[in-house]
C-alpha cells in the first residue's frame, strides 16, 4: 500500500479516539501519530519536553502549540510516505494552521476528518473506569472535567474549521468497539 494519506480523529477525552485509531491505523497501513502517546513517553524518559510538558498534562491544560507543532513536524519529517492517522493533533485553531502548512510543503492534503460524538457524562464515566484499569495521571475527575472544558473551548471550535471542507464527518461514538469501527470503515471506504 503506497501513497500518502492523512486521516485526522477528534473528539473530547473518552470519546474513543485511541482505541479507533489503533485498529484503523494498523487496517489501512497508517502510522497512528498520537500527541498525547508521545508525550507521555517524553515524560516517562525525562526529556527536556517531557519535563515541560508534564506539569501542564497533569492539570488537564494544553501543552503549547510550538512545542507539539515542534513534536509532530519532526515526526512527519522522520516518516518515508504520509500515511497517518492523527490521534489528538490538531487541538488548537494554532495547531490546524500548522498542520495545513506542513501538509501544503509536501503538496497533500487531508483525506478525512472524524469526529467521535458522545455525551459527556458517558465520557466522565469511561474516563473514570480507565483511571482505575491504566492509572493515568490525569484520569482523576476533577482533571477530567477540566480536560473536557478545555476541549469545549480550544478544540470544539475546530469543527468549523474543517466542517466545510467536504471531508468531515460526525461519528456516533456510542455503542461498543466494534460497532464504532465499522460505522468509521463506512466513513473511509
Ligand atoms: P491525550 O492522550 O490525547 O488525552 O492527551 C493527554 C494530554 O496531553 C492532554 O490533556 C494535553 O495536556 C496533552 N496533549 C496531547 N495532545 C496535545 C495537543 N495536540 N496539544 C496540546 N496538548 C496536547
Amino acid at each position: 500500500m503506497s501513497g500518502c494519506e492523512v486521516v485526522l480523529l477528534m473528539g473530547p477525552p473518552g470519546a474513543g479516539k485511541g482505541t479507533q485509531a489503533t485498529r484503523l491505523a494498523k487496517e489501512r497501513a497508517l502510522k497512528k501519530l498520537s500527541t498525547g502517546d508521545i508525550l507521555r513517553a517524553n515524560v516517562a524518559a525525562g526529556t527536556e519536553l517531557g519535563c515541560r510538558a508534564s506539569s501542564i498534562m497533569d492539570v488537564g491544560e494544553l501543552v503549547p502549540d510550538d512545542l507539539i507543532v515542534a513534536m509532530v513536524r519532526n515526526e512527519l519529517e522522520s516518516m518515508e510516505s504520509l500515511r497517518v492517522l492523527l490521534d489528538g493533533f490538531p487541538r488548537t485553531p494554532g495547531q490546524a494552521d500548522a498542520l495545513d502548512a506542513i501538509l501544503a510543503e509536501h503538496g497533500i492534503s487531508l483525506g478525512a476528518v472524524l469526529l467521535l460524538e458522545v455525551e459527556d457524562e458517558e465520557l466522565v464515566r469511561r474516563l473514570l473506569l480507565r483511571a482505575r484499569e491504566q492509572g493515568r495521571s490525569d484520569d482523576t475527575e476533577e482533571v477530567i472535567r477540566e480536560r473536557m472544558r478545555v476541549y469545549r473551548r480550544d478544540t470544539e471550535p475546530l469543527i468549523k474549521y474543517y466542517r466545510g471542507g467536504g471531508k468531515f464527518h460526525r461519528v456516533d461514538g456510542n455503542g461498543d468497539i466494534d460497532e464504532i469501527h465499522r460505522r468509521i470503515e463506512g466513513i473511509l471506504s
